[in-house]
């Protein structure tokens, strides 16, 4: 029994300079900006949104994006599907392989519980295997009876090279194979490409990407040649989503970064008449050492994934930066450029995280600021529900 709510205790209206360090800090002006702008580009392109939850993990969040009109949300794990059902989100997609018993078991027992009350879940498969194992705990499931609660998309495989199948044909005997179990209906395609979203130049993106939807299209074929139903084609993250939206070919967008963002995307160059998103997720950290070529500050790789590089200094321009060195865990080094001032013991500073998803998996709660970094005040905590559900 854990005792320690830590910053869950954080209450609303304090201040910001009152913030305890580190912390994960939301700027909700920033953020609330950021889904008024995807709401808006799926709007004007007549495509449902339904952002990926494995990014922020927190149900309060899926939810605020379904009332922005987001269809739903997508999860990777059946755990955190357990976790957003929990938290009252009614229409999930697990958009990875389902295979262990175990797993069915819950994922079945949860498809029940969110269709008996109006809600759905689907989940991808990409091998007989997994379909006639899905189909198998369906059976035993004794509240399933009537139409097809459970939806399966077929994952074929655009480029990334990590899960799918391979070809159009093996994409249509899988397509078959669900259509031929009554407790499931095949609801489509899933094509997404991980390796696509964090190249950094919009030209070569968009070529690696046509190469893909050209993949796509020819699957889309074969299908309605074969008299089955594609009503979704799903993929996208924050680097294509408006490559998927423009192929014309998607019927759904499954980016997650976008809502908080991080280093890294802040690095890749949006693609022409895509929204440009703000950086909404910050470590709030204080300088607790200082030597005379560096400062120290309390956040180090326990605080920030470093996975895909290190935090950005938000308040210390171009000529501060985050460096690892001799820091770790709990220690971050801070050093300038010839001639900028290094910030001085009892300083505040701002990092932009390299990688939300992992960064946010380190926390158990996210702190709301309403009114900025400097002056804000805290609005309300966010649970990170969905912390280390893996499984
Ligand atoms: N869809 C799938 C299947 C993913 O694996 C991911 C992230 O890895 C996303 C969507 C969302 O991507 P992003 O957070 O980069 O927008
Ligand atoms: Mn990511």
């Amino acid at each position: 029994m854990r005792t320690y709510t830590g910053v869950l205790d954080v209450p609303a209206g304090l201040p910001v300079s009152e913030l305890d360090t580190p912390t994960l800090v939301i700027d909700l002006d920033a953020m609330e900006r950021n889904v008024e702008q995807m709401a808006a580009f799926a709007a004007a392109h007549g495509v449902l949104w339904r952002p990926h939850a494995k990014m922020h993990k927190c149900a309060a969040l899926a939810r605020h994006l379904i009332e922005a009109g987001a269809s739903g949300c997508c999860v990777q794990k059946v755990a955190e599907a357990q976790a957003m059902a929990a938290g009252g989100v009614t229409d999930i997609y697990i958009s990875n392989e389902v295979l262990a018993h175990s797993k069915l078991k819950r994922l079945v027992a949860l498809a029940a519980q969110l269709h008996a009350s109006g809600g759905r879940l689907a989940v991808a498969a990409d091998s007989v295997l997994a379909v006639e194992a899905l189909a198998g705990h369906v059976r035993q499931h004794e509240q399933y009876q009537g139409p097809a609660p459970v939806d399966v998309l077929v994952e074929f495989n655009i480029g990334q090279n990590r899960a799918g199948v391979q070809t159009a044909s093996e994409v249509l005997m899988l397509a078959q194979t669900v259509s031929d179990v009554p407790s499931l209906r095949f609801a489509g395609l899933h094509a997404y490409h991980g390796g696509a979203q964090h190249i950094e130049s919009a030209v070569e993106r968009h070529a690696v990407m046509q190469q893909a939807y050209a993949k796509v299209h020819e699957v889309v074929q074969v299908l309605r040649a074969h008299g089955l139903d594609v009503v979704t084609v799903t993929g996208a993250g924050t680097g294509t989503f408006a490559l998927e939206a423009a192929s014309g070919l998607y019927t759904e967008l499954q980016p997650g970064s976008f809502l908080l963002m991080d280093a890294h995307y802040a690095c890749v160059q949006p693609a022409a008449q895509q929204p440009v998103f703000e950086q909404a997720l910050f470590v709030k950290t204080q300088v607790v050492s200082r030597a005379t070529h560096h400062a120290v500050v309390d956040a180090g790789h326990k605080s920030h994934a470093i996975d895909s590089g290190l935090p950005m200094v938000w308040n210390g321009g171009a000529q501060v930066q985050y460096g690892f060195g001799n820091g770790g865990d709990e220690h971050g080094l801070i050093t300038a450029l010839a001639g900028a001032e290094l910030p001085a013991l009892g300083d505040v500073l701002w990092l932009v995280p390299g990688h939300c998803d992992p960064t946010i998996n380190l926390h158990d709660a996210m702190v709301g600021l309403r009114g900025g970094l400097l002056h804000g005040v805290v609005e309300r905590v966010f649970q990170v529900d969905a912390r280390g559900a893996l499984w």
